[in-house]
């Protein structure tokens, strides 16, 4: 694959902070549970921004770095290289602010991207996960603005976000969400953390350990200003669509960096280790298994990319969004079978939550949930290999 000289000193960059401020931490940050001291992470903090690495796609006059797809994925490539989710703390936002008005961006954007606070995303319920059609929550009109009910689930940030872009149908007087008459008015709302009606009603522990969890967040009668939508009303199914496009080729390359950690490692110690009178990598039953995952990497990276520059050529989005699908489905399947192999390899170190393998094998875990799981990939490219035909899909 062909990279422009810049692309390549931008990944570079992001290599060098991931093996200066990210790797070096992990097995701390594993130890405690997730979280690192606070002086430490105000140090990521600082170091993501003298590398220029925070909110990539968002635009540089918002603070942001006005990157390409092609970059913005040599950078998340990169950032797929380490656990425990220390690359989080890089100050970063949802990309459906770029679509809010000035005013919220000055608001909410420009202090994320400085690192001064995190937003969240809150769209699945308790009813309402693969097929979001079933949410519950309601933003009812009232004077001077809206008031928004309804409970979200694994809101991740949500614990420490200072603003949650709360999904919900909007209803107009008289409305109600059970008539069939009444319209599907999808619609994103930038609500302040500390709004009043706004609690957290649990936090579960999760597979990975992650600093912020993913808590279950109940909005009563909460009121937000007409000022505070995103977008227009009913205009949140358009802007989510491009959310997931954006989200599910990150996960794709993120799992690809992934598989570039878990190989290197595999590699390291099946080359340095010896059983049975030969090192590891000379037994097949040891080196099959890394050169399966090592041609899934490299075939998978060439989709990823591809669909990378497809974006940015402005490529018809619906093509785009299907063959991200195709890319998060295969490269999240891919990670997850190369950490199962990777950690077999390691035996009994492959078990132990200081190994690297060990803690993607959990991690990688999310990557066939989240962003659509991929059985809903599999139900996109299908369609798409419909509706826009197989030469399309594959070429
Ligand atoms: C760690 C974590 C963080 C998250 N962060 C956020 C967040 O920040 N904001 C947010 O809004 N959400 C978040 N989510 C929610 C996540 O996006 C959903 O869990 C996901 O979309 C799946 O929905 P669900 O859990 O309700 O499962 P369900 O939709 O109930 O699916 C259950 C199973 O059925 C399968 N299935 C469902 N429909 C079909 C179908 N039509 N055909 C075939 N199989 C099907 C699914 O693939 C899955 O295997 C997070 C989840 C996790 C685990």
């Amino acid at each position: 694959m062909e990279f422009t000289a810049k692309e390549l000193d931008l990944a570079r960059r992001a290599a060098k902070f991931v093996d200066n401020w990210c790797i070096p931490f992990e097995v701390e940050a594993e130890r405690a549970g997730g979280p690192l001291p606070a002086e430490r992470v105000a140090q990521i903090k600082a170091a993501a921004l003298e590398a220029g690495l925070q909110g990539g796609l968002h635009r540089k006059e918002r603070g942001g770095n006005s990157w390409t797809y092609v970059e913005w994925l040599l950078v998340e490539e990169q950032l797929g290289r380490s656990t425990n989710a220390i690359s989080w703390y890089i100050p970063n936002a949802y990309n459906v602010w770029r679509s809010a008005s000035d005013e919220l961006q000055k608001k909410w954007l420009e202090p994320a991207l400085r690192g001064e606070l995190h937003d969240a995303y809150a769209v699945t319920e308790e009813f309402a996960g693969s097929d979001p059609t079933g949410m519950r929550t309601v933003a009812r009109r009232v004077d001077g603005g809206w008031e928004i009910s309804g409970e979200k689930w694994f809101v991740t940030f949500g614990g420490i976000a200072a603003v949650i872009i709360v999904v919900a149908y909007a209803l107009e007087p008289g409305e109600e969400l059970d008539d069939p008459a009444t319209p599907r008015r999808t619609t994103l709302f930038a609500v302040p953390a500390d709004a009043v009606g706004i609690s957290t009603i649990d936090d579960p522990p999760f597979t990975h350990n992650y600093a912020d969890g993913h808590p279950t967040m109940r909005f009563a009668n909460v009121f937000v200003s007409d000022a505070d939508v995103i977008g227009g009303v009913g205009e949140g199914d358009e802007l989510q669509r491009a959310w997931f496009t954006e989200e599910r080729i990150g996960i794709a390359v993120r799992c690809g960096g992934a598989m570039i950690r878990l190989l290197t490692e595999a590699m390291e110690w099946t080359t340095g280790r010896e059983q049975g009178g030969a090192r590891l990598i000379d037994h097949q039953g040891v080196s099959f298994p890394i050169a399966d995952s090592a041609a899934d990497a490299a075939a998978g990276r060439l989709l990823t990319f591809e669909v990378g520059r497809l974006a940015d050529a402005g490529a018809d989005p619906k093509l785009v969004h299907g063959k991200a699908s195709m890319a998060k489905l295969f490269m999240s399947e891919a990670a997850n079978r190369c950490a199962d192999r990777v950690l077999q390899i390691f035996g009994g170190r492959g078990y132990v939550r200081t190994t690297a393998a060990e803690r993607l094998w959990r991690e990688l875990r999310v990557d066939r949930i989240w962003e659509g799981s991929s059985e809903i990939q599999r139900l996109i490219v299908a369609r798409s290999l419909e509706r826009r035909g197989v030469d399309a899909m594959l070429f």
